[in-house]
């Protein structure tokens, strides 16, 4: 632990006396190396895809100046890069975004009936080229939940698009939502994936976490995902429970 101590001297009458007072700044340190590896993370995950389209750049100008079939290939490539850092810069405006609204909790009621059913329709593409079924089992009554809607598309998308990314060799994703009595509603993403190893479960919603990094690129990931369902979720109230067996595939549940 990290401490400030302040020495005073206080008034007596004629003995030396003095106060001393300790404050525990732990936590701010902590939260400061957290803010500055975040950075860090940040620049390095954009410096990448510079350094690539630098790279390209030059050589387009220089070795590969007439070669019209090799500039083809690059330009192709460089497109793939700046994808990628648009995909990051969009996802680190989003979690800008959601620390400025951290302690406004939402206050609409939202259906989460419609929000799964976009959200299942808007990752269709995703899904055939992968060739990966999603599955919605939702009850026939409405499950409304405290919440804001685009956050709640955001969360759902997330869940989806990795369970049928990485989950992909299981061919079918079900989401099913349940109220439980005396547990609240649960929405359940599952996959039948290869499944994660459990001393990476507790800390897949760190920012830039990945369990392999050249999978999460491959699969145009940005390691920002799951940093980014907590964040809406922890302003739902929600919690987000992981479930995961290697060679039987993973759960997500997010219960409100
Ligand atoms: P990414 O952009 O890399 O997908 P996320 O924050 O969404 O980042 O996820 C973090 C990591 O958790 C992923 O890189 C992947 O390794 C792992 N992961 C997430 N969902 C699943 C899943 N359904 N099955 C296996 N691994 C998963």
């Amino acid at each position: 632990r990290v401490y400030i101590v302040r020495v005073a001297p206080v008034e007596t009458d004629g003995r030396p006396l003095f106060l001393l007072s300790f404050r525990d700044i732990s936590e701010l340190r902590r939260l400061d190396r957290m803010r500055s590896d975040f950075v860090a993370n940040a620049s390095h995950e954009l410096r990448t895809p510079l350094a690539s389209l630098r790279g390209f750049i030059e050589t387009m100008q220089g070795p590969a100046k007439d070669d019209a079939k090799a500039k083809e290939r690059f330009l192709a490539i460089m497109l793939d890069q700046a994808n990628r850092m648009s995909r990051l810069v969009d996802d680190l405006l989003s979690l800008s975004r959601l620390e400025l609204k951290a302690h406004l909790p939402p206050d609409q009621m939202v259906d989460l009936k419609p929000v799964l059913g976009h959200v299942r329709d808007s990752l269709a593409p995703l899904a055939a080229d992968l060739g990966v079924e999603i599955r919605l089992d939702l009850p026939e009554e409405k499950i409304e939940v405290m919440g804001e809607r685009d956050e709640l598309v955001e969360v759902f998308e997330n869940l989806i698009e990795n369970a049928c990314k990485y989950g992909q060799d299981g061919k079918v994703v079900d989401v099913v939502v349940r109220r439980e009595p005396g547990v609240g509603t649960e929405v359940r993403v599952r996959d039948r994936g290869p499944g994660i190893p459990a001393e990476h479960v507790p800390r897949l919603t760190e920012r830039f976490y990945r369990v392999n990094v050249e999978d999460s690129r491959s699969k145009k990931g940005t390691g920002l995902g799951l940093a980014i369902v907590k964040h809406i979720l922890t302003r739902h109230r929600a919690r987000l429970l992981v479930k995961s067996e290697l060679g039987v595939g993973s759960e997500f549940t997010v219960r409100f």
